[in-house]
């Protein structure tokens, strides 16, 4: 009462959702920015900017003209200046069925494609249409990307983690993962190229998740937004190929691969080549949650055939070779700090994951307590415990 009370005696009824404190907490962005707040203005150290997995602001990683010229032309069309249809207009999604059906057995149809405000939205989506019975659980990766945490963690379903082994190449623990499911499982998520390890899974290690996720029921949600930041020897695989074992729902957009993560357009595709996400009303509820939020900008959905099609490849080919240049680089000196080891030199995405020995350090407890101290004096920026990875 006391707290509630206004000045006329009268009780406010209202309070903030407390639901989605506790959603957000486990957000990446949120703790990034937590950590930043520790820089001390004061120490005349330039910062490195806490902008995870978004090398944007870099000189070395500008998109590409093709795709800013596609925007442009689309804004000054006139003709895309209207609310959208919720799916998606029908020609960006026949350019992501397209732009993916290069490498899959059953082909997309542009009704399979969702477009949706970049992979964030896919992923909200997604595990929104999978919730909604009390019981039910998904299984993310440990380490994971942070966001299908909050997500699953807002929408009432249960979270199980499954192990990423360092030792194999990151692969993931298949007994871990079976061990792991229950008859309440709905679903698992499997990021691939995946972020933040850096490693690409391999066809037989896809096959198998594949016949593990029929066995236990569940569907495979796919998360191949680094689909083009690959830059060691094994190519990527689409998680799509397999979706005659199990159903796949593929998640993507071009934030990584164009270096674009504030244009805010991506993608769900349903690899449903046996109709079991239309006939488990997965599809209802997928399209349903579409009608319940608001469209991507219409100018970028009217951009991204372009975009998706028009990229020539030397402009992946120029970030590629930076990106390897990096990691090299970045491997070696690392060589010559005691206490950080990095148990796999990445082959894609942004991320150079590390293994902290807490030993060697004086009065740091934890990943999370090193990364708040390294805020503070060197104005530089580690994503620790963020992932997952205690
Ligand atoms: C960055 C990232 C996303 C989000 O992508 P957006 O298109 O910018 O929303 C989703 N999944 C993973 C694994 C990511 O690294």
């Amino acid at each position: 009462m006391a707290n509630n009370g206004n000045a006329n005696g009268n009780v406010w009824q209202f309070k903030g959702n407390t639901a989605t404190s506790d959603a957000a907490a486990v957000a990446l962005r949120k703790l990034v920015f937590k950590m930043f707040r520790n820089y001390n203005l004061n120490s005349g150290k330039p910062i490195l900017a806490p902008s995870p997995g978004d090398p944007s602001a870099s000189p070395s990683f500008l998109t590409c003209p093709v795709a800013e010229e596609a925007v442009a032309a689309a804004a000054r069309s006139g003709m895309a200046n209207s609310y959208a249809p919720s799916p998606g207009i029908l020609k960006a999604r026949r350019a992501v069925a397209d732009y993916l059906n290069g490498e899959l057995p059953a082909k997309l149809k542009e009704e399979d494609v969702y477009i949706t405000g970049g992979c964030n939205q896919a992923i909200e989506i997604v595990i929104d249409s999978l919730a909604g019975n009390s019981v039910a659980n998904i299984l993310l990766p440990r380490p994971g990307y942070p966001h299908y945490d909050a997500r699953a963690l807002y929408s009432c379903l249960e979270v199980r983690k499954y192990d990423l082994l360092p030792q194999k190449d990151w692969e993931i623990d298949l007994d871990g993962l079976e061990a792991a499911a229950d008859e309440n499982t709905v679903a698992m998520v499997l990021i691939n190229p995946n972020n933040p390890c850096g490693n690409v899974y391999s066809y037989d290690h896809l096959n198998k998740v594949a016949e593990i996720a029929r066995k236990l029921g569940i569907v495979v949600i796919s998360d191949e937004v680094y689909k083009h930041v690959v830059y060691g020897d094994r190519p990527f695989i689409p998680m799509g190929i397999f979706a005659s074992i199990a159903p796949v729902i593929t998640l993507g957009s071009i934030s990584k691969g164009w270096v674009v993560p504030g244009w805010r357009i991506g993608w769900i595709a349903m690899n449903d080549p046996n109709s079991i996400l239309k006939s488990t009303g997965v599809i209802q509820a997928i399209e349903d949650c579409l009608d319940l939020t608001p469209q991507p900008s219409l100018i970028l959905q009217e951009a991204l055939p372009d975009i998706l099609e028009k990229t020539p490849k030397e402009f992946f080919d120029k970030k590629i070779k930076a990106m390897r240049h990096s990691v090299e680089f970045s491997c070696e000196r690392l060589k010559d700090i005691p206490c950080l080891f990095c148990p796999k030199k990445p082959e894609s995405c942004s991320y150079l994951w590390v293994k902290l020995d807490t030993s060697m350090l004086v009065n740091i407890k934890n990943d999370f307590e090193f990364c708040m101290k390294l805020v503070s004096k060197e104005a530089t920026q580690f994503n620790g415990s963020i992932a997952n990875l205690q």
